[in-house]
């Protein structure tokens, strides 16, 4: 069985309308005022031009909206709307600020690079972390059914996890990365393969469907447990 394909794809795509590149950056900042306390914070937006000025505009008329309930806001909100106004009509293409941003999420440059194995091997770690206990059953079905999924199932990367689970980020989180990068054929494939972990134990935990189903969601396919 071959590896899951990815796609061929030069980049990501925009996650607000997932057709044009990410191609775009921008920070809004933006202010709450909530009569007593307020609110201040900064929201930062990465995907094409026309998604990112859109966000960056939805924020003024946001502002316009709910950031005059506060003494201090009252004086503040003024300036960042005119501000956001001036970013978003300059939002234009920034690879080097799109580079930066996915740097800083921990993503690489270039989707196509996105290590599948490595993520599989995290999911299935999630996996067999999710009824709380580490069964030798489940590890071993991981290496079987790992090594048919991914071209070289990395089973001491697996092991090494396991010891040091509280670090792994959420399975949704490593799902969503490989939205974009695995075709449909792959994601079932990870499908399959999450569902022979969880059921290699002899019975799926509610925990255990309950991460097929957000691992599915976050990929945008159907749960096999379901
Ligand atoms: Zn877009």
């Amino acid at each position: 069985m071959a590896a899951p394909h990815a796609n061929h794809g030069e980049s990501y795509s925009c996650p607000y309308c997932n057709q044009r590149p990410l191609e775009a950056v921008a920070s809004a900042p933006y202010v709450r005022g909530l009569i007593v306390v307020m609110l201040f914070g900064t929201k930062t937006y990465i995907g094409c031009v026309p998604c990112v000025r859109g966000r960056v505009l939805g924020e003024v008329g946001w502002s316009m909206l709910l950031g005059w309930f506060s003494p201090k806001s009252l004086i503040i909100n003024p300036f960042l709307i005119v501000y956001n106004l001036f970013r978003g009509a300059l939002v234009g293409a920034d690879p080097a600020g799109v580079a930066k941003k996915l740097r800083e999420l921990g993503l690489p440059e270039k989707p196509s690079f996105v290590n599948v194995q490595a993520v599989g091997v995290a999911l299935a770690a999630s996996m067999i972390l999710a009824d709380g206990k580490v069964d030798e059953e489940e590890i071993v079905a991981a290496e079987r059914a790992g090594d048919g999924v991914f071209e070289g199932f990395d089973e001491a990367g697996l092991r090494m996890i396991l010891q040091h689970g509280k670090d792994l980020p959420p399975a949704e989180d490593l799902a969503a990365m490989l939205h974009n990068v695995l075709d449909d054929e792959g994601k079932t494939k990870v499908m399959v393969f999450l569902s022979e972990i969880a059921i290699a134990d002899g019975n799926v935990s509610p925990e255990e469907r309950d991460l097929l189903e957000r691992i599915a969601s976050a990929l945008g396919v159907r749960s096999p447990a379901a």
